[in-house]
């Protein structure tokens, strides 16, 4: 598969993806958190929806309307706070609310717009949020846009299922390095009485991640001020400290891939 040309109006030094075995586990969180972290460091940095059937990112930053465009191409939409690029196929349609029923090809034939036909400016970072799974579209945006490295969401609930292993398999077929998994759900705090709960079980993302090679990068609890800064589009808002944690292991994969050149 050929690779993508990029925008002439584009220049991005690093491309991340976020992968997940299946949907609902997160990855549109930690996507989004992920780019916040890096934007609070200073980074410039944009948001790739590639999660075409199901896009939650644009809501999740407060970013509606259509993209602006010129004779070169699409402009991103930008974000009120930190100034990050997003594109999502629901910034491109008429109706937000309306399903994609796209099949396969035309899904993949979005994924290559948003890179070669979106003048994204300069960027240090392009997070790409992938559909869950390892179909289609997951495969064609690794084969064809130069991913530098991945993180791995799960859930303490699908870690023992074969998705996960299957995700991080892929992307070892693939050769595209894991830069490390986040159990996101892993616990919940009861707010009254501050006791730990376990909701999906037990958290097994650290042994699940030393028993695949890769590294773990930490447990996100689940946090009802996550999903309503999302529901209300500030998630720029949002404060955790496992955010650090992700962007730290970012930069250092990228410094360490370069010192490897
Ligand atoms: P995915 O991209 O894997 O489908 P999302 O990031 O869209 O998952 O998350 C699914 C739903 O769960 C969203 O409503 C989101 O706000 C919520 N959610 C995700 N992680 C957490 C968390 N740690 N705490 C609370 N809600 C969460």
């Amino acid at each position: 598969m050929e690779e993508y040309e990029q925008n002439a109006l584009s220049s991005t030094r690093h491309v991340i993806g976020v992968m997940s075995g299946k949907g609902g586990v997160g990855k549109s969180s930690v996507t989004a958190l992920t780019a916040v972290a890096l934007a609070r460091m200073g980074y410039k940095v944009g948001v790739m929806d590639a999660d075409i059937t199901g896009p939650s990112i644009p809501k999740m930053f407060g970013v509606h309307g259509k993209l602006d465009s010129a004779e070169t191409g699409l402009f991103p939409a930008q974000t009120e706070r930190l100034g990050i690029r997003i594109v999502s196929l629901n910034l491109l349609l008429d109706r937000e609310d309306r399903p994609v029923v796209w099949r396969g090809p035309l899904l993949a034939g979005a994924v290559k717009q948003f890179w070669t036909d979106v003048s994204w400016g300069d960027l240090d970072f392009m997070i790409i949020d992938l559909p869950p799974g390892t179909g289609d579209i997951p495969l064609s945006v690794m084969q064809s846009i130069p991913v530098e490295g991945l993180i791995t969401v799960s859930s303490p609930q699908d870690v023992a299922a074969l998705v996960v292993r299957k995700a991080v398999n892929m992307a070892e077929m693939m050769d595209k390095p894991i830069i490390g998994l986040i159990e996101n759900m892993s616990y919940i705090k009861c707010p009254g009485c501050g006791e730990t709960m376990y909701p999906f079980g037990k958290p097994a993302g650290a042994g699940f991640a030393s028993e695949m090679g890769i590294p773990f990068i930490g447990e996100m609890p689940i946090d009802p001020a996550l999903s309503e800064a999302a529901d209300r589009g500030e998630i720029e808002m949002y404060e955790s400290p496992i955010m650090q944690g992700i962007a730290e292991a970012v930069v250092r994969h990228v410094q360490a891939s370069a010192q490897e050149e």
